[in-house]
């Protein structure tokens, strides 16, 4: 079989998902192909996100995909001192849902269909060559081989792009720089506040955290990423010597395992060329201090359908035209992220004793009205050295 299209997406995760429906809203001819039977399942995600997100992205709250309202956040320190931030004692600038990825990614490709993208699942793109005026994918689906024919590809094909090196972009993420992610869906969890995410830090898990995600009255995620230059043992050691420890999960029991790499080290820079742009994950949209990725693989999907779209109407699709896209999410995440990741390296280099006197610090602390600028005072107040690392970001 063989296919043409203006526009190809390779991936049907939030990131591709969304920039299928910018490409075909503003009318560009669009497919979206995912190697899964299933769009969304099974999740690699503790599936938390900030509500504004769904404002930022233009799409609607609904019941179906929303597990859980959260309204605050606890920090726990490595001596169990713990820090509350919620509608009480600080004014959120917003609060977050827990969602149902499973769920969640199937809307969001539902919604690429009703704005005119075509969807194929159980189809895996494996060849990709350039052609006259674009780029022939050769694809498997189910046992048939399918020759698409595009003029510009969206690689959404998630973390360590195979897409995206195939048409020989650097896009290979370096072992210090993902996280190695462990996570069970728990029932049975009993934690004070199910309205709360729960964050634990320290040598409990070494380069990162571990995170308590209510899903219900007595569900939640719980997982942790863990950076392998911190330690010789694996993320699911540290996991499971958590759960004998931890009073929140004692009864609980396991009806999921996820595991998975999460790309921390920033965004890469060769994210776009001539016929392609990498978005979400394969391009390293995942905030480098906190691993979250759904937020801003949405948003770089979002500014890649736009910018396809604009070029297929134009009628240039070369490098010099979609690099408005490495623009746009420069502009509007990259300089954020290299923020984080400065802020990242500094916790890196705290020992346990260090992040109990931040806890503490901030846990005396008036919290109203803080924001990050605040926090990082807070944290120079603590560590009076991190004024040359911190300083400059305030
Ligand atoms: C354990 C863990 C917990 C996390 N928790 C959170 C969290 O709480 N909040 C948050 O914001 N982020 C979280 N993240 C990060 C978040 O899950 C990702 O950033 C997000 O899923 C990225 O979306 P994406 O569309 O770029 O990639 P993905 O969701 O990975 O989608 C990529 C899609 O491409 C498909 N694909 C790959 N290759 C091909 C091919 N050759 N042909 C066709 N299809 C292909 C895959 O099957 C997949 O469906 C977490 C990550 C991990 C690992």
């Amino acid at each position: 079989m063989e296919i043409k299209t203006d526009v190809l997406v390779i991936g049907a995760g939030p990131a591709g998902s969304i920039a299928a429906r910018e490409a075909s809203k503003n009318g560009a001819k669009t497919l979206i192909i995912e190697k899964k039977s299933e769009i969304g399942a099974p999740k690699r995600c503790a599936e938390g996100i900030i509500k504004s997100t769904l404002d930022e992205l233009d799409i609607k709250p609904d019941k179906r995909w929303i597990a859980r309202q959260i309204d605050g956040i606890e920090i726990v320190a490595p001596n169990n001192k713990t820090v509350i931030f919620d509608k009480n004692n600080f004014d959120l600038p917003d609060t977050g849902y827990v969602l149902e990825r499973k769920v969640f990614d199937k809307h969001l490709t539902m919604d690429a269909i009703r704005n005119g993208a075509k969807v194929m699942i159980k189809t895996q793109a494996d060849a990709i060559n350039r052609v006259n005026g674009g780029f022939l994918v050769t694809a498997k689906r189910l046992h048939d081989e399918i020759r698409i024919l595009t003029k510009i590809i969206i690689a959404a094909d998630g973390p360590q792009s195979l897409i995206a090196r195939k048409a020989g972009l650097k896009t290979s993420t370096s072992l210090e720089d993902m996280a190695s992610c462990v996570q069970y869906e728990m029932a049975n969890v009993d934690m004070e506040n199910m309205n709360h995410v729960k964050i634990h830090i320290g040598t409990v898990c070494p380069g990162g955290y571990i995170w308590i995600f209510p899903k219900g009255e007595d569900i939640a995620n719980v997982g942790l990423g863990i950076l392998k230059s911190h330690t010789d043992k694996t993320a699911k050691y540290f996991l499971d010597t958590f759960l004998k420890n931890s009073s929140d999960v004692s009864g609980a029991q396991v009806v999921e395992m996820n595991a998975g790499g999460d790309p921390i080290g920033g965004l890469l820079d060769e994210r776009y060329s001539d016929n392609i742009m990498v978005v979400g994950d394969a391009a390293g949209f995942v905030d480098p201090l906190t691993g979250d990725g759904i937020r801003t693989a949405m948003l770089s999907g979002k500014y890649a359908g736009k910018v396809a779209a604009k070029a297929i109407a134009m009628g240039n699709y070369s490098k010099s035209v979609l690099k408005e896209y490495y623009d746009l999410t420069e502009e509007e995440i990259g300089k954020d992220f290299h923020k984080f990741n400065k802020i990242k390296e500094f916790l890196l280099t705290l020992d346990d004793n260090s992040l109990n006197n931040i806890v503490e610090e901030i846990s005396k602390s008036d919290l109203t009205n803080v924001n990050v600028a605040k926090l990082l005072k807070i944290i120079i107040k603590s560590s009076p050295k991190s004024i040359f690392k911190l300083g400059k970001l305030i």
